[in-house]
């Protein structure tokens, strides 16, 4: 057992090499006792410390000095143990010390010193509060430079010695400073924009090598020539630059810190930077895929135009201030035509960059303040602030001009774009967005279905119409599945002979409360609200019933011909349907005739293409109807697989007097022969019309000259009535 003396000796000997800082102080925080540590830690003499008192020796760096103050206050009220984490200035730089205060008390329970033991933790602590500071900067959203800010602050209060910066690179090798608070603002205006390089400052070089530069002396450092007149600004005689890493390897930009002095980091720097750049990485690696899911959200991927979502807020924000000022504002609406097509005939990329360039001619169009953006598909949104109707229809048409000029594609192709385009105007049209859009979308549609590049303003004569049309989409639906439907049937004839060559089935229906609804009417009501496949199987199924039951009463009925939509191509059961219904009604394939206009070939896809071709297999005859009238493309009308022309009955009206219809006739006759197809002329009312066709060798004609689309029985008594014109009577 060692003496009492030098028990305490060993006692002394013990704390002087313990690691940590002990202080001993009496009860009124008086210093009696600081280990050797201590003295080195803080940099002071014996003297300096003796008998001072604690809490006001120990002041605590920055921010943190309300928490000394709380525990010398607690301690005063009740002495008892105490741990807290401190910043504090030491030799070098502030370091963080877990401090454990705790009490002594005598044998009789009074308070008699306290003992304070300080434990580095700087290392773990910084980690832990730069970080967590960074990442609540994140969590809240604040842009990437105000987390930078956030951790050049914090750094800064560690190593107040230096100026940090921090500099991102773009994507081209750019440097953009995103945050440097100690550094002048002409500092950063000269750097940004610069392409990163050796020679371009320590952050250029560093981003440009993927390593640590150092630069000594700014002064004579070659590397620093481009900022050489910053320097006496700058005020600074070092800098030592780190790249910021992605985990890929990539630079994403770089963390440097700027001394007073000439001179590289220590090993406490050293630390820091280490620490920095790592959380550096994380919160610019973040802001990357932040910044891309704002750019998926809100931006659409294939045009880079704002999207719908971004339309939408846009167009919300440009209302009020419409509305604040008290002034008009238009949303026009382009639904761009062609691109389907354009991509079958051109391949799939083909749409995409007639919808690229589509936009960039929109943008172009575009003035300060107004917005184009993408809506869907081929739909764009254009917002014009302080514009009214008359402005409007104005913008729309020069919109529709600098998209009529013939657009080249890549790979050499010229096409011609259409745009049908809807506008609504604020406030008269709607006072919100969803207003304003759905006004400016329902007129879209009516400029859509007027064909071409057609401009349509908002009304209520257009909502009228579109109830109208949702009211016949209803009631058309009953009537379909509740057989309401009847089929007229107008004869084919053979010019010569007015021999009966076939009859046309046409739809008919009168509806108690709609009246008669033509079935120009109906049948567009069906195609845009998906009723054309109901539509059509019904008139198929009625009319091969019809034909069987003509046959069956003895009538000689050589075909009948049947109506169908583009759409109805589309669909691939269409064959399955067709063949179906004809052993049904025990018909052979050539006794029915399907009738297509030459809107077909706008929406030609590679499913309309296999459905005709199983069609032809099938044995089942295609008829162009209404050719002539619209779009023509006879190098493409030659791969159908089609046995019939039926001329537009526009050229029929005006054959006794227009040469080139008479010209156009005479073409499709002679091709027709030499295709071996039939053809027949539709809407012959005259019989100098009859006589003009039957001489330039046109075989067959429908028309009201021979017979008006007439009910089943009209059809029978026709017949029966039929005199047939003699052939030596021409
Ligand atoms: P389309 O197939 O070209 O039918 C000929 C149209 O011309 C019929 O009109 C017919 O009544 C009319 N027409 C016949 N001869 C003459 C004439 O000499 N002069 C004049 N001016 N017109 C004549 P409708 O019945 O009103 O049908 C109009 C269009 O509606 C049809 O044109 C056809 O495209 C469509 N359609 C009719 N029924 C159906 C159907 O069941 N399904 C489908 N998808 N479309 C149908
Ligand atoms: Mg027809
Ligand atoms: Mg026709």
């Amino acid at each position: 057992m060692p003496s009492e003396h030098t028990e305490s000796e060993q006692w002394r000997e013990c704390l002087e090499s313990t690691s940590s800082l002990i202080v001993i102080t009496n009860n009124r925080g008086e210093i009696e006792y600081g280990n050797p540590r201590f003295a080195r830690a803080l940099g002071c003499a014996e003297q300096e410390w003796q008998g001072a008192n604690i809490w006001d020796f120990l002041r605590p760096f920055v921010r943190r000095g309300a928490v000394w103050e709380h525990m010398s206050e607690s301690l005063a009220v009740e002495p008892r143990g105490l741990r807290e984490d401190v910043l504090l200035q030491t030799v070098g730089h502030p370091k963080w010390f877990t401090v454990a205060i705790d009490p002594v008390f005598d044998s009789a329970g009074t308070w008699i010193r306290t003992v304070h033991v300080f434990t580095d933790c700087t290392k773990s602590k910084v980690r832990e509060t730069v970080q967590q500071k960074m990442m609540e900067a994140m969590a809240s959203d604040l842009p990437i430079s105000e987390v930078m800010r956030i951790a050049c602050h914090e750094f800064e209060c560690l190593a107040p010695d230096v100026a940090i910066s921090v500099l991102g690179v773009d994507e081209e090798g750019r440097l953009q400073t995103l945050a440097a608070p100690s550094l002048p603002g002409s500092v950063s205006q000269a750097i940004d924009g610069q392409q990163m390089g050796p020679l371009v400052g320590a952050c250029g070089a560093a981003a440009y090598f993927g390593e640590a530069v150092l630069i000594e002396d700014l002064a004579t450092d070659p590397r620093i020539v481009l900022f050489k007149e910053l320097l006496p600004q700058l005020g600074m005689q070092a800098v030592w630059s780190s790249p910021i890493k992605a985990r890929d390897g990539r630079v994403l930009g770089t963390f440097a810190f700027y001394f007073r002095d000439r001179r590289g980091p220590d090993g406490f720097h050293r630390f820091l930077v280490d620490v920095a750049i790592h959380l550096c990485a994380i919160a610019l690696e973040s802001d990357a895929s932040r910044t891309r899911i704002h750019q998926l959200a809100y931006f659409d991927g294939l045009t880079g135009l704002p999207g719908r979502q971004s339309i939408l807020t846009r167009l919300e924000k440009a209302i009020a201030l419409a509305r604040q000022a008290a002034k008009p504002l238009a949303v026009v609406v382009l639904n761009l035509g062609h691109v389907r097509e354009i991509n079958h005939l051109y391949g799939e990329g083909a749409g995409d960059e007639l919808l690229c360039q589509t936009a960039r001619r929109l943008e172009r169009c575009m003035a300060d303040e107004q917005i184009v953006g993408r809506l869907a598909g081929d739909e764009f949104a254009v917002i014009l602030p302080d514009c009214d109707q008359e402005g409007a229809l104005a913008a729309s048409r020069s919109l529709l001009s600098a998209l009529s000029l013939p657009l080249r594609l890549k790979r050499g192709n010229t096409v011609h774009s259409t745009a049908a385009v809807g506008i609504s105007v604020f406030p008269e049209h709607g006072s919100d967005r969803t207003m304003l859009l759905q006004g400016a979308d329902l007129a879209m549609y009516h400029a859509k279905r007027a064909g071409g590049s057609e401009i349509r303003m908002f009304s209520q004569e257009l909502v009228r119409e579109q109830r109208y049309r949702l009211s016949v989409e209803a009631a058309l639906r009953e009537a379909i599945s509740g057989n309401q439907l009847e089929l007229h049937y107008q004869p084919k004839v053979d010019l010569q002979n007015g021999a009966m060559w076939g009859v046309e089935a046409l739809a008919r229906w009168h509806h108690p409360l709609l009246g008669h609804v033509l079935p120009s009417s109906f049948v567009s009501i069906a195609e845009e609200y998906g009723l054309i496949d109901a539509l059509s199987h019904w008139v198929l199924r009625e009319a091969c019933r019809q034909l069987a039951a003509w046959r069956a009463k003895g009538i000689a009925m050589p075909a009948v011909a049947v109506n169908m939509s583009p759409t109805n191509f589309q669909n691939s059961s269409l064959p399955g349907v067709i063949n179906e219904t004809l052993a049904r009604y025990g018909l052979l394939p050539n006794d029915l005739l399907i009738e297509m206009t030459e809107s077909i070939f706008m929406d030609e896809t590679l499913e309309t293409s296999a459905v005709m071709e199983a069609l032809r297999s099938a044995g089942i005859r295609l008829s162009i109807d209404d050719f002539g009238a619209g779009y023509s493309n006879l190098e493409r009308l030659l791969r159908l697989p089609i046995s019939e022309i039926k001329l537009d009955k526009s050229f029929i009206q005006n054959l006794e007097v227009d040469g080139a219809s008479k010209a156009l006739v005479d073409a499709v006759i002679r091709m027709g022969k030499s295709l071996d197809l039939s053809v027949i002329a539709e809407g012959v009312e005259r019989e100098t019309q009859r006589q003009i066709l039957l001489d330039r060798g046109c075989r067959y004609g429908q028309g009201y000259l021979f017979a008006r689309p007439l009910p089943p029985d009209g059809v029978e008594e026709w017949v029966r009535n039929r005199i047939p014109v003699p052939a030596a009577a021409h």
